[in-house]
């Protein structure tokens, strides 16, 4: 891509949030707008919410804020979530590599749903610098899933299969709703 394709690539990003607690240092940046139309879902950032802003612009935040609240201490960890940070691919690809050589953010950790993350995405995603990838996985069985989440599972399970292969750190969560998804879903 073109300097110029970067700079004109943009997402939506209602906040990013610092933490200056033990036990350690980090900031958690929300892209906003999601694929999935999960029936629980409470996050703010499913629907395009927020400043509409470049890689660099949201750098620029990330750097501001950390100088102000965190003085010159390097952030220790960035936590890319959503709503589903990974929709633009080449956005996120820029904002990791740049949070990894501009901020010097020691561990950099996506949270995603993993529907679009194939082979070729993690090993980009790795290249660029990313360390830990935190997939959930909403349920097991395809049909609880597709009801759940208005989407197949299957991409979700085959993403898994990628970190797996691709050694980065990654950890699966789900969710337990009693009478949906029950322990024997959550353990398959
Ligand atoms: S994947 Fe996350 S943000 Fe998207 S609808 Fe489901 S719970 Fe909400």
């Amino acid at each position: 891509m073109s300097t110029q394709e970067t700079r004109d690539r943009c997402r939506y990003v209602p906040f990013i949030t610092l933490s200056l607690t033990e036990p350690k240092p980090c900031i958690w940046i929300t892209l906003s707008g999601c694929n999935f139309h999960c029936k629980g879902c409470f996050s703010s950032a499913r629907d395009t919410v927020g400043e509409l802003i470049n890689v660099d612009e949201l750098i620029n935040w990330v750097q501001n804020s950390s100088r102000t609240y965190n003085n010159t201490a390097p952030l220790e960890e960035a936590i890319i979530t959503g709503g589903e940070p990974t929709l633009d691919k080449d956005f996120l690809l820029d904002l990791v590599k740049k949070l990894k050589t501009r901020v010097a953010v020691k561990q950099i950790t996506l949270s995603t749903n993993g529907y679009l993350l194939n082979g070729n995405y993690v090993k980009e995603l790795k290249g660029a610098g990313l360390d830990e990838v935190k997939l959930d996985i909403k349920a097991y069985t395809n049909s609880i899933h597709q009801w759940y989440t208005g989407m197949s599972n299957r991409p979700v399970l085959e993403a898994a299969r990628y970190l797996w292969g691709s050694k980065l750190d990654f950890r699966v969560e789900t969710v337990l709703m009693p009478g949906i998804v029950d322990v024997e879903e959550t353990s398959g």
